[in-house]
């Protein structure tokens, strides 16, 4: 990636985008989180509610059965059923009669016993009132016969628990007594003497024995028409479910059996989109087992059991435990989830930014040092180089002589050193000019790559004049090499030099004695080329090795 591209990726543009789509992704992750922990709390929690419903329906049926169990136990006793007889006669006959009745019957001492009897069997029962009503709907006996609110004397055709009893069957109805303006629920069984009908037996359980049926928060009671006739926030108490029957019922029917006539329907509905603004992370099949009520901020579990053989059912609206813990979690994991993924982003980011910066970098080292390498070679090439000629540079060919000294004396091999000088050079500069110069000096250096081996040294030891060193070579072959060198350049006229300019040389060679020096060497090489020149110039002159003898001279015109 070019430099500028990584700023521009780096930019502020970049890096609220990156945040934007760091934040979305962690909250998807942090929805599947916190479903999870609420389906687990759902689960965990419908499991109890279920339990705390059913116990409930359990201790309501166990509860009923036993009240239902003494009317019908007590209409079987001869007592009751005398009693009854006894007062069949008496009629109903409206509410006129009623005080006359109620005078004659409490007189009566038949039944003076048994309202005894009743009285008892209250109070070991547990009951709120027993009372008898004969074959006509008239009241003859109480458990309460001596109360100025009793029933006796009074005609009670018209309540509607009793309706099943006239006709020879159990009865039994949630209502609101009209004497004592008491709720209770009133079960009735029928009497029969001797086969015939005599009237009915019935007992009156008041709610307020049976609280503790809503002791659990949550809970409430409803009867057969939907009224809510218990629940453990009373407020709730003569609301009624949404749709049921008591909408139907007519306003006497209402008076009736609950001396009201309004019901305002319970609020329970299934939760909404709206209601879940907070936790949009509830998924629907989620959503849809979770009801709303008003004033209720947490969504709640609602459970239901009816079919408790009495036509009451057992309810419970339980705020989800959890919910306030879940929204937490769920914040605290969107944010955990989210540092978590920027960082790891940013590392990410951080760490491909380096590796191309880095490689960047070493492609730029790497290209450098190549570059250095080159130039170091192109150096070298011409520090070893002389770079007119192309002969070997002066301190290279020093170098060389030093190691060919070393070498000769190692393996005892002979080793010769001329130093070549051309004539009169400084006279051809100033006839053809420098430039002319300077191809007389390629010229010279060219014949001698021409006239010796390969193994053989040219170097330029300064302005026109040259080092030779011939290796394996004694001074007397030597001296012949140089000579073929001397007559080589005159045979060979440069072609980029006038005819006129008459290029020739002047040699000196001298041999390498045991235990010689380097300088020792070259200075016997210049003294052999001093007499080449003394001599005449455009000859070769030899010293030998021992540098006693007089330097052996070949005149020009010798050869
Ligand atoms: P001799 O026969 O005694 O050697 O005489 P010479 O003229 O050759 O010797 P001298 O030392 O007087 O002159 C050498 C000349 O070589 C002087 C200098 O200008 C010339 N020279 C040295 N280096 C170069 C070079 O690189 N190119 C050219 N064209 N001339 C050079
Ligand atoms: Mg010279
Ligand atoms: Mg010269």
């Amino acid at each position: 990636m070019k430099r500028t591209t990584l700023r521009h990726a780096v930019g502020p543009a970049s890096f609220v985008l990156v945040a934007l789509v760091c934040w979305f992704v962690s909250g998807l992750v942090a929805d599947r989180m916190v479903q999870q922990e609420l389906d687990g709390a759902l689960r965990q929690q419908r499991q109890m509610s279920s339990s705390i419903v059913y116990n409930m329906a359990e201790v309501i049926a166990s509860d009923l059965a036993m009240s239902r169990a003494i009317p019908a136990t007590m209409a079987e006793l001869g007592v009751i059923q005398q009693a009854l007889s006894h007062a069949g006669n008496f009629a109903a006959l409206g509410p006129d009669a009623e005080p006359s009745h109620r005078n004659e019957l409490l007189t009566m001492p038949e039944l003076a016993a048994v309202n005894n009897f009743l009285h008892d069997a209250q109070g070991f029962s547990g009951l709120d009132i027993i009372w008898l009503v004969n074959a006509n709907g008239l009241c003859v006996a109480a458990s309460n016969a001596h109360s100025p609110q009793s029933f006796i004397g009074l005609d009670m055709r018209s309540r509607s628990y009793l309706t099943n009893a006239l006709l020879g069957a159990f009865g039994e109805a949630y209502g609101v007594g009209r004497m004592s303006g008491e709720p209770g629920i009133f079960i009735s069984a029928p009497v029969y003497d001797d086969g015939l009908l005599v009237g009915a037996i019935v007992a009156k359980v008041g709610i307020a024995r049976l609280r503790h049926w809503v002791a659990h928060a949550g809970t409430f009671v409803t009867d057969d028409n939907g009224v809510i006739i218990m629940a453990h926030n009373a407020a709730l108490e003569g609301e009624a479910m949404p749709n049921s029957r008591v909408t139907q019922m007519s306003a006497a029917e209402r008076m009736a059996t609950y001396h009201r006539e309004v019901f305002p329907a319970v609020q329970i509905q299934p939760v909404t989109r709206r209601g879940l603004r907070d936790a949009r992370w509830v998924p629907d099949n989620i959503a849809a087992q979770l009801f709303e009520m008003p004033g209720q901020t947490v969504p709640t579990l609602y459970q239901s059991r009816s079919g408790l053989n009495s036509g009451l059912s057992a309810h419970l609206v339980d705020p989800l435990a959890a919910w306030s813990e879940l929204l937490r979690n769920h914040r605290r994991d969107h944010m955990l989830v989210f540092l978590t993924l920027a960082g790891t982003v940013s590392l990410a980011w951080v760490i491909t930014v380096s590796y191309l910066r880095e490689r960047r970098h070493h492609r730029a080292t790497r290209d450098l040092a190549e570059q250095l390498q080159a130039a170091n070679t192109l150096l070298s090439a011409e520090a070893r180089h002389d770079a007119l000629t192309g002969a070997l540079s002066r301190r290279y060919f020093l170098d060389l002589l030093r190691h060919e000294i070393d070498r000769a004396h190692a393996t005892g091999e002979p080793l010769c050193m001329a130093i070549a000088d051309l004539d009169h050079f400084k006279q051809i500069n100033d006839r053809f000019g420098h430039a002319a110069g300077d191809r007389a000096l390629e010229h010279f250096v060219d014949t001698c790559r021409t006239e010796l081996r390969g193994s053989d040294a040219i170097g330029r030891l300064g302005g026109e004049e040259f080092g030779i060193l011939l290796p394996g070579t004694a001074l007397g072959a030597g001296l012949e090499v140089v000579e073929r060198l001397r007559v080589g350049l005159k045979a060979m006229p440069c072609a980029k030099l006038p005819a006129t300019a008459g290029l020739s040389v002047s040699i000196g060679i001298t041999e390498l004695s045991p235990d010689d020096l380097p300088e020792r060497i070259v200075s016997r090489a210049d003294l052999a080329l001093y007499a080449a020149k003394s001599g005449g110039r455009d000859r070769s002159a030899a010293v030998p090795p021992d540098d006693t003898a007089p330097p052996a001279r070949t005149p020009a015109t010798a050869l």
